[in-house]
C-alpha cells in the first residue's frame, strides 16, 4: 500500500479525552475514531491490527480442536429468561423491542444461544466433546466506557464454549483452552500472566484470567516471588500471620479523645500522631439491604468480593450517610466497633490482622471523637474473624512457605471459565450417556477481547514517539520510506524494493508522499511499523539502504539487492507460529 493513497489521518497532538497511551496513540496513528461513547470505527491501519490478532486466535482455536461458528447478535428475550439472566444481567444488557413488541437483546455473550443450538443437535455422548467458537461483535452498555477500545460498548470477542460428557472431559477441554490462550498471547508478543480468578456466583475453582502486565491496567493481581501462584487481588488469599504486637502488654483502658472534623485515616493519624497500621477502620455496608460492619487495619483495603462470598449475598454496597448514622449514631468518619449494636442486627466481621492489634485507635460512634488504647480481644466482640482484606506487596504467599506476594497491574485480555451444568441444567441441554441415562452436558466458556488485546499490546509496546508493534500483530511488516521523492534514482529504488517485498509476501507500506523527510520519519515512528527501510540520496551513492528496527532504534546498512532477503528473514523469525513454551515472563 502506498501512503499517498492510504486513509491514514495521523495527528500531531494528543486528544484531551484520551488518558492512557494506547487510546492516545490509536487516535493519533489514525487507527480508530469514536462514533459515540464506547463505540468506534476502525480505519485501515487499526483494522489490520485487529485482524492480525483475530487470525492468531483463529489459528490457535483451530489447532486446539475448536470449530468456528457464527451466532446472531440479536437474541430473543425468552432464551435469556430460560437461563434466568434476563432479570439478572442488569443495565449492561442492551434491550430492544421489535415491531410486534417482542423483546430482544443484543448479545453481551452467547451462553444462551450456543446452549440452545447444542441442545437441539446433540443427543448422545458419542457427539461429545464439542468445542465451538466464534469471533463476533458483542454489546455491553458499560457503566463507564473508557480507555478507548479497552472498554467499549460494542466490541469484538472471541468466545468459545465447550460441551463434555464427563468431569474429566470438561477439565481436559479447559486445559486445552488454557494452553491455546498461552500460545495466543505469546504469539501476540505480550508479557502476561494467567491468574486464578474469581468465579463469582457460579462457584467452582476453575477460572483463570489472562492479564497483560501494564501500569494502566484496571485489574490488580498478586503473584508469588517464589512459586507459580498468581491471582486476581479480588481473590488472592491472605494467610493470617501473627503480628509482633501480640506479645505486647495490655494497653491502658480505652479512652475517648476529641478528633474535631478528622474523618479520614490520614486526618486521624496525622492528628493523633499514630501510624495508619494502628488504626482500626470500620466500614459499614449493606449486604442485600442489611447492614454489616467490616473491620480492617487503617492501611488496608476491604476486599468486597471476599466479604460477599463469606456472607453469601448477591449485592454488597457501601452504606450511605443515613444508614451509617442510624447504626453508629454518628456522622460518616467516626464509626468504631466499641459499643456498636451487634449480634443479628449488625454482624461485625474483622480481618485476621485485627485480632493481634494492641493499643489501637478506632472511631468513637459519636461526632468528632475517637477511642485510643483499644485492644480488640479485650474491648469488643467480633462475630467472625476471617480473610477480608486485599493482599498487599510483602504478604506471605498462601501456597508456599518461602515466597511473598508482589502486586502488579494488569489488563484482562482473556478469561476462561469452567461453567459446569449451570446453563445446561437451566436450559435442558442433556445427552444420553453410555447407559442410556439423560445427563446435563458439562460446559466451559472462554473469551478473548480482540480489540482490547491490540490496545494492551500498544500499552506495553510504545515510546514517546509512538507505537512499537510486535511483528505478529503489526498492520504491516515494513515501511519503505523514500526520503527524496524528487530524486528519480531514490524514488525508483524505493519503488523497486516495494514491489520486490510485496512479491516475497512481505506486508509493505511505501511512503511515497511528497512531504518533508521530518514529517515522514515522525509518522513512521508514530504508526510503529516494526521495520523501516530508509532510501536516501547519500547512502544510495554507496549502493546501500538503511534498515531500521522500530523497537531498538538499531540501524543496519544493506546493499539494495540484499535488503529484501534480510527483511524476509526477520519477518519469518518474528511471526513464527510455534512460539515455544519458554517465552512467558
Ligand atoms: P471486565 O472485568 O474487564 O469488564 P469481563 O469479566 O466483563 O471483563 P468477560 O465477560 O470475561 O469480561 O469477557 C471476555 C473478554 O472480553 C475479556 O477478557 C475482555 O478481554 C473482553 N471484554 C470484556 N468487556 C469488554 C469491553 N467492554 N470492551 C472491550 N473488551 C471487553
Ligand atoms: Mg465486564
Amino acid at each position: 500500500m502506498r501512503l499517498s493513497r492510504l486513509f491514514l489521518p495521523t495527528e500531531k497532538e494528543d486528544r484531551s479525552e484520551a488518558v492512557i497511551p494506547s487510546h492516545r496513540l490509536m487516535l493519533r496513528a489514525g487507527m480508530i475514531r469514536q462514533l459515540t461513547a464506547g463505540v468506534y470505527s476502525y480505519l485501515p491501519l487499526g483494522l489490520r491490527a485487529v485482524r492480525k490478532v483475530a487470525q492468531i486466535v483463529r489459528e490457535e482455536m483451530d489447532r486446539a480442536g475448536a470449530q468456528e461458528v457464527f451466532l446472531p447478535a440479536l437474541q430473543p428475550a425468552d432464551l435469556w429468561r430460560e437461563s434466568g439472566r434476563w432479570d439478572h444481567f442488569g443495565p449492561e444488557l442492551v434491550r430492544l423491542r421489535d415491531r410486534n413488541d417482542r423483546e430482544f437483546c443484543l448479545g453481551p455473550t452467547h451462553e444462551e444461544v450456543i446452549t440452545d443450538l447444542v441442545r437441539r443437535e446433540v443427543r448422545s455422548y458419542r457427539q461429545l466433546p464439542l468445542t465451538l467458537y466464534q469471533i463476533q461483535t458483542k454489546f455491553r452498555d458499560e457503566r463507564r466506557p473508557r480507555f478507548g477500545v479497552m472498554r467499549g460498548r460494542e466490541f469484538t470477542m472471541k468466545d468459545a464454549y465447550s460441551f463434555d460428557a464427563t468431569e474429566e472431559g470438561a477439565e481436559e477441554s479447559y486445559r486445552k483452552m488454557y494452553e491455546a490462550y498461552n500460545r495466543i498471547f505469546i504469539r501476540c508478543g505480550l508479557r502476561f500472566r494467567a491468574v486464578e480468578a474469581e468465579t463469582g456466583a457460579i462457584g467452582g475453582s476453575f477460572s483463570h484470567e489472562f492479564m497483560v502486565l501494564a501500569q494502566t491496567g484496571e485489574d490488580i493481581i498478586a503473584s508469588c516471588t517464589h512459586c507459580g501462584y498468581a491471582a486476581n487481588v479480588e481473590r488472592a488469599e491472605v494467610r493470617p500471620k501473627k503480628a509482633e504486637s501480640s506479645s505486647w502488654p495490655e494497653s491502658p483502658p480505652p479512652k475517648k479523645v476529641p478528633t474535631p472534623g478528622m474523618r479520614t485515616v490520614e486526618e486521624v493519624c496525622g492528628f493523633l500522631h499514630v501510624e495508619p497500621s494502628r488504626l482500626i477502620k470500620t466500614m459499614v455496608y449493606l449486604a442485600d439491604g442489611r447492614p454489616v460492619a467490616v473491620l480492617v487495619r487503617g492501611d488496608r483495603e476491604v476486599n468486597e468480593t471476599k466479604v460477599k462470598r463469606f456472607l453469601g449475598c448477591t449485592e454488597l454496597e457501601m452504606a450511605d450517610e443515613e444508614v451509617i448514622r442510624s447504626v453508629t449514631g454518628a456522622p460518616v468518619g467516626f464509626a468504631g466497633p466499641l459499643g456498636l449494636a451487634r449480634g443479628d442486627s449488625l454482624p461485625l466481621l474483622a480481618d485476621h490482622e485485627i485480632r493481634w492489634m494492641r493499643d489501637a485507635v478506632t472511631g468513637g460512634n459519636e461526632a468528632d471523637t475517637h477511642y485510643v488504647h483499644v485492644d480488640p480481644g479485650r474491648d469488643f466482640q467480633v462475630s467472625h474473624y476471617g480473610d477480608f482484606r486485599n493482599a498487599v506487596s510483602g504478604d506471605p504467599c498462601p501456597r508456599c512457605t518461602e515466597g511473598t506476594l508482589e502486586i502488579w497491574r494488569g489488563i484482562e485480555v482473556g478469561h476462561i471459565f469452567k461453567l459446569g451444568t449451570k446453563y445446561s441444567e437451566a436450559m435442558g441441554a442433556t445427552f444420553q450417556d453410555e447407559n442410556g441415562r439423560e445427563r446435563p452436558m458439562i460446559m466451559g466458556c472462554y473469551g478473548i477481547g480482540i480489540e482490547r488485546t491490540v490496545a494492551a499490546a500498544i500499552e506495553q509496546n510504545h515510546d514517546k514517539d509512538g507505537i512499537i508493534f510486535p511483528m505478529a500483530i503489526a498492520p504491516y511488516h515494513v515501511l519503505v520510506l523514500c526520503i527524496q521523492t524528487d530524486n528519480p534514482q531514490v524514488s525508483s529504488t524505493a519503488e523497486r524494493l516495494y514491489w520486490q517485498l510485496m512479491e516475497a509476501g512481505v506486508e509493505v507500506l511505501l511512503d511515497d508522499r511528497d512531504e518533508r523527510p521530518g514529517k515522514k520519519f515522525k509518522d513512521a515512528d508514530l504508526i510503529g511499523i516494526p521495520l523501516r527501510i530508509n532510501v536516501g540520496e547519500r547512502i544510495l551513492k554507496e549502493g546501500k539502504v538503511e534498515l531500521r528496527h522500530r523497537a531498538t532504534g538499531e540501524v543496519e546498512k544493506w546493499p539494495v539487492d540484499q535488503v529484501c532477503q534480510r527483511v524476509e528473514e526477520i519477518v519469518r523469525d518474528q511471526t513464527q507460529r510455534d512460539p515455544g513454551s519458554n517465552r512467558r515472563i
